[in-house]
């Protein structure tokens, strides 16, 4: 009998078993697929990232080296080498999360984890075999899947996830991008920076549009600049694979189809919950009408001592979310009383320039009908930005029009990814813009921007611009 079983090894997942570890807790984890980590590590933020990275070398080896003085002759792509320097780096992380399984001395049980009762989980084998462990806790962590839409028949091979995405054998020369959301535009970007035209249809009429909508207006601009398009406000109607040829039609909502023709499409329209194969009606675990299971404020189901956590569960998908919720529910199991502030949960978009954000964006302030303040200062008037020509964007800073507390931090910029931490500490110690403004940041750095934006909050009083 194990006091706690985790299923799925995602960031939800791994963290919830070592931190239980960690608490004391005779702990198994099940995993159906070979290697640890989940989508995150295996087909989601770590290999994006390493694909990010490199592309975004050949592409300022191609425009901007000269710029800095280096000459380089005959500069070319070696997409196999891409891919397998980021298949390394993944194997890297995945191995290191079945090393932290065996330091923590949590079992790993390697097969798809099926309820039988409450309490007794099956882990089926692909080789036919099985198993049955119980356990007096359960945490569910299964993650998420791409979704897609009715009418679009996935083909793996020109019709294609985030998943194949990160394989690509070639460079597309039109690559056609379904949802102008994060992924999307992540891996847009990476095929962009390598030469593909990429087009992106989006419903909404504004990209990223879950963000504050300075953010979406100002990297449409940007990525315009390495041979994106955009069709916003344009509902796909059809997919097609036409063998070498994919076709994708919409309707521009003024009654008219528009016919994209490209060599690879990406549907990256969202993703659902993952519960396939778990049973969990066998346990009594209730799900949602959108397929999530249901959770109370402490991650609870219906069943009480059998928790869910990260994509599965309602809220931002996203890797260090599922991460503070694994942690939450391992300290709950240990008799303490842990704390999530979702407000402050950080969203990134890695494209370049990065988008980072915490807090309430301008709309939903409004909306609240909360009066604000905003402060704004751009990477153009920032000596470190100009020195490394990375001068797109800006920081947008949200603060009380009263009592001059930041509600919002949206940047976009260089290495906004990195630092948006800043204001989430500011933000989790209820800083008031001022106090940011009279706080030393290194110069020059592009946390400089950050300041100003706070200064220009605060009476106007940016001092750079
Ligand atoms: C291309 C891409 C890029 C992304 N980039 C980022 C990023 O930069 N930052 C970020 O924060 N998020 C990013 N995400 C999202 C992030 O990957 C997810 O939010 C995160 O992985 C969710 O963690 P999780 O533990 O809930 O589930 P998952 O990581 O999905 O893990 C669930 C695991 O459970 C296993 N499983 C499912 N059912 C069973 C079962 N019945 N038995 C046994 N095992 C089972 C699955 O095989 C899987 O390994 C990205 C996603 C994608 C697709």
């Amino acid at each position: 009998m194990y006091d706690v079983i985790v299923i799925g090894s995602g960031p939800g997942g791994y963290v919830a078993a070592i931190r239980c570890a960690q608490l004391g807790m005779k702990t198994a984890i099940i995993e159906k697929y070979s290697t640890l980590g989940g989508t995150c590590l295996n087909v989601g933020c770590i290999p994006s990232k390493a694909l990010l990275d490199s592309s975004e070398h050949y592409h300022n080896a191609a425009h901007t080296f000269s710029t800095h003085g280096i000459e380089l002759k005959n500069l070319k792509v070696n997409l196999g080498q891409m891919i397998s320097r980021k298949d390394d780096v993944v194997k890297q992380n995945v191995d290191g999360i079945q090393f932290l399984m065996k330091k923590n001395k949590i079992d790993v049980h390697q097969g798809l984890g099926s309820f039988v009762d409450a309490h007794t989980i099956k882990v089926s084998k692909e080789d036919g075999t099985s198993s049955e462990i119980h356990g007096k806790n359960i945490i569910i962590a299964t993650g998420s899947k791409p979704s897609s839409l009715p009418f679009i028949k996935l083909d793996k091979d020109r019709i294609i996830t985030s998943t194949e995405a990160l394989k690509l054998k070639e460079i597309p020369k039109h690559l056609v991008v379904i949802g102008g959301g994060v992924i999307g535009l992540e891996l847009g970007s990476v095929y962009a920076r390598l030469g593909s035209k990429v087009s992106v249809i989006e419903f909404m009429d504004s990209i990223i549009p879950t963000m504050d909508r300075t953010m979406g207006k100002e990297l449409q601009k940007s990525l315009k600049k390495i041979g994106f398009e955009f069709y916003l406000k344009h509902k796909v109607t059809s997919v097609e694979n036409t063998g070498k040829e994919v076709s994708v039609k919409a309707d521009n909502g003024k009654g008219e189809v528009v016919e994209i023709k490209g060599d690879y499409v990406l549907v990256s329209i969202g993703r659902r919950p993952y519960t396939d194969g778990l049973n969990a009606e066998a346990a009594g675990v209730k799900l949602t009408d959108r397929g999530q299971i249901e959770v109370n404020d402490h991650l609870q189901t219906s069943v009480s001592h059998i928790y869910a956590i990260g994509d599965v569960v309602k809220g931002a998908m996203l890797a260090h979310k599922a991460e503070e919720e694994g942690v939450f529910v391992a300290e709950t199991l240990a008799g303490q009383k842990p704390h999530i502030n979702y407000n402050l949960i950080p969203g990134v978009v890695y494209t370049w320039p990065e988008v980072a954000s915490v807090g309430y964006t301008e709309e939903q302030l409004k909306e609240k009908g909360i009066k604000y303040k905003a402060g704004k200062f751009p990477f153009m008037a920032s000596g470190r930005a100009r020195a490394s020509m990375d001068t797109d964007g800006l920081v947008k800073v949200l603060a009380d029009a009263e009592t001059d507390e930041i509600l919002g931090v949206h940047m976009i910029g260089p290495r906004t990814a990195d630092m948006i931490a800043e204001a989430v500490v500011a933000m989790e110690y209820r800083a008031s813009a001022e106090d940011i403004a009279r706080m030393s940041h290194a110069h020059p750095t592009y946390t400089e921007a950050f300041k100003e934006a706070c200064l220009a909050a605060t009476d106007n009083r940016a001092l750079h611009i």
